[in-house]
């Protein structure tokens, strides 16, 4: 079903029509729209749910010429949908943001895969977004509040035989135990053949075998060299829980994923209309920073798994001992210079750890342009001539790349943990 709206912008009453491909599930979540104004930068958040779009004070009855929209809570949005200045009778014939789409790009069986998989995600993850943010200060509490905790599982477990929670290491497994439920159900199909997942799957199956001997020299020298346990619930756990909080916003930059597509960015002009530039850079910001604090224990983890010790370094066949430490005095961008000596650990980390973009935002030299959606990032202070520019939607996906490859670093974490407390 297709239904056509019209609002305009508070600021300068620039129109706008929109045209949302809605399903059944406008009736269940509220949908997130996110409009830049071209013509005088406002940014408007709206929604639509079982009640209309919202909210109503934007709301018009009607307008002629204007700027003209596709929406779709799933699926992105092609140049014929996206910002088009269209006439009443153009905008009738214009097809739906489905339609468009699987003309767009034939190759994407856009009813199949994406129908499933978004079905898949309303069911078993969106309805459970908000728990992580929900238990994580139930959690980091001090005390630990159990008893808070056990309830927020209990509703969430619908399980009649649930049983209440004693103390605070059964919260924190019940909340790793999530992570990993909420992994799994971002773990599309074809990342499951990707080096990022065969590389995790490797580190898992390290954890999981070596002896606690192995284990506790690991953790020893990683904590040597960096706090895991403030970075566990200070940064990993906290932003993860934010972003999560969120994922309806990210869903039509996943499909990139849905369609197996893993390098970034994409190349494919498309738009996306569910999340502003202002939302994306501040989550790549923050995944940026977290994932660049723990390279210390993926370093190491990867260097026991390699070559028998965390602290050798193994770069054509020349080996470096002690180099942990190191390489934990580096900053941001030298760490990332350092991991690209490891073939696998530069594929994974390299392209969501782009300095460039985090600099940019750090100085806020993050420009939008809501007329090709591209976001331009002054990355030098000292030359504003500097820029890259990406797509909004290219960088929407590096975040959710960013917060597969943050729930892996704490299942890493967690079960580290948890294996030196139980063997
Ligand atoms: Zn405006």
């Amino acid at each position: 079903m297709t239904i056509g709206e019209y609002f305009r912008c508070p600021s300068c009453g620039q129109e706008f029509a929109i045209k949302l491909q809605m399903d059944e599930t406008y009736k269940v979540f509220d949908w997130p729209i996110h409009v830049s104004c071209p013509s005088c930068g406002t940014e408007m958040d709206l929604y639509f749910n079982a009640q209309g779009l919202q909210p109503k004070e934007l709301l018009i009855k009607d307008a002629d010429r204007c700027i003209t929209m596709g929406y779709s809570a799933v699926l992105p949005l092609t140049k014929d949908l996206y910002f088009r200045n269209l006439s009443k009778n153009e905008r009738i014939m214009a097809s739906t943001p489905f339609m468009n789409f699987s003309f767009f790009n034939a190759s994407f069986d856009a009813a199949g895969p994406l129908g499933a998989w978004a079905s898949w995600l309303m069911s078993n993850l969106i309805p459970y977004r908000h728990y992580l943010a929900v238990l994580h200060p139930l959690i980091t509490h001090e005390p630990c509040n159990v008893k808070a905790v056990s309830a927020k599982l209990a509703a969430l477990s619908e399980s009649p035989d649930y049983k209440e929670l004693k103390n605070e290491e059964e919260c924190v497994d019940a909340f790793m135990d999530l992570i990993h439920a909420t992994y799994r159900n971002l773990v599309i199909r074809p990342y499951e053949g990707t080096m990022m997942k065969q590389h995790f799957n490797k580190m898992l199956g390290y954890l999981l075998k070596a002896d606690k001997n192995q284990l506790s020299i690991l953790k020893e020298k990683v904590v040597g060299v960096m706090n895991t346990h403030d970075w566990l619930w200070d940064e990993g756990t906290k932003t993860v829980a934010d972003i999560v909080g969120g994922i309806q916003k990210l869903m039509p930059a996943m499909s990139f994923a849905v369609k197996g597509v893993f390098n970034v960015p994409s190349g494919e002009e498309l738009y996306i209309m569910t999340v502003g530039y202002k939302e994306v850079d501040s989550w790549f910001a923050s995944c940026y920073e977290a994932l660049a604090h723990f390279l210390p224990f993926v370093v190491g983890l990867n260097n026991a798994y390699k070559n028998g010790d965390a602290d050798k370094f193994v770069v054509d066949g020349l080996e470096r001992a002690g180099i942990l430490e190191d390489f934990a005095k580096l900053d941001a961008s030298g760490r990332i210079n350092a991991i690209r000596q490891d073939a696998e650990l530069a594929a994974i980390y390299e392209p969501v750890l782009n300095n460039r973009i985090r600099n940019a935002i750090q100085h806020k030299g993050d420009k939008f342009n809501a007329t090709t959606q591209t976001i331009v990032y002054h990355y030098d202070t000292t030359d504003d001539s500097k820029v890259m520019e990406y797509r909004l939607i290219d960088v929407a996906y590096m975040v959710f790349l960013q917060l597969l490859h943050l729930l892996e670093a704490i299942q890493f974490v967690g079960i580290l943990e948890k294996r030196l407390r139980t063997i």
